[in-house]
């Protein structure tokens, strides 16, 4: 496969990203969660795409929460994790964990990732190294444990951090600056977590996006992905702690931050 997947990208509501993906060969359009109607209508306008599917990460409302307006006007499909199928509204094809489907000429594979949600399924592009994973994992930071364990959400960024480093990660939010100003507190000397902390902030002082992040730069930087880190063990002091140990304790720090 030559033909690159066309990812379409813009900010909508607060802090959230909305993603179209399109297949040029056989025009093919889906929007990646249904943040914001009105966002999405204009997007697909703006490039003159139809929507065909809906894919959707987890049942949370600025990511499912458009999907029966948008189905009623396009009669698009509606596909989602089998884990969550009673909570997605209008879901027609469900997916189960480590299953491949076809978007138009290209392969996806949703994993089931469940931390944030029970139910959360992240989307892997492999040969275009390419991966939406919704609210599971953003730059330097991961989602709220909302649903889930500490050691599920270990082993749902494990599955991640098990793709190519050249993997560049669509999240759903723009966190990263104050994933940043975070991920200091536990990692301080990690010098390309500073470097990139500055760059984070060059960025976010003109409102350019952080995002896509790329999986090599999130195993340097992410404290999330770090939990066997000597340094950040030290400063924890939590030498001889078992991985989901560390985790959690980042985990809860993050939370009263
Ligand atoms: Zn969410
Ligand atoms: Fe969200």
């Amino acid at each position: 496969m030559s033909e690159r997947l066309e990812v379409f990208m813009f900010p909508c509501l607060s802090d959230n990203y909305g993603y179209l993906i399109h297949d040029p060969i056989q025009d093919v359009t889906a929007s990646i969660d249904t943040p914001d109607v009105h966002a999405i209508e204009q997007a697909l306008n703006q490039n003159n795409w139809k929507l065909n599917y809906i894919i959707n990460t987890h049942h949370h409302y600025d990511h499912a929460g458009g999907n029966l307006k948008l189905k009623k006007e396009t009669n698009c499909i509606v596909i989602g994790p089998m884990q969550d199928k009673d909570r997605i509204p209008g879901i027609d094809r469900t997916i189960e964990h480590a299953e491949e489907f076809e978007f138009g000429s290209f392969r996806v594979k949703g994993f089931h990732t469940p931390g944030h949600t029970t139910g959360h399924m992240v989307y892997h592009f492999e040969d275009q190294n390419i991966a939406f994973v919704g609210d599971t994992l953003f730059a330097m930071g991961c989602g709220r444990l909302f649903e889930g364990t500490p050691e599920q959400m270990l082993d749902s960024l494990d599955i991640i951090m098990s793709w190519s480093d050249e993997t560049m990660l669509y999240c759903a939010h723009e966190y990263t600056q104050s994933n940043a100003e975070f991920a200091i507190t536990v990692d301080g000397k990690n010098k390309d977590l500073l470097k990139r902390k500055s760059e984070v902030d060059a960025l976010r002082k003109k409102f350019i996006p952080t995002i896509p992040t790329k999986l090599d730069i999130e195993k340097k930087t992410n404290p999330f992905l770090r939990s066997d880190d000597k340094e950040i063990r030290l400063e924890l002091g939590m030498m001889a702690s078992s991985r989901s140990e560390v985790f959690a304790e980042i985990r809860s720090r993050k939370d009263q931050f």
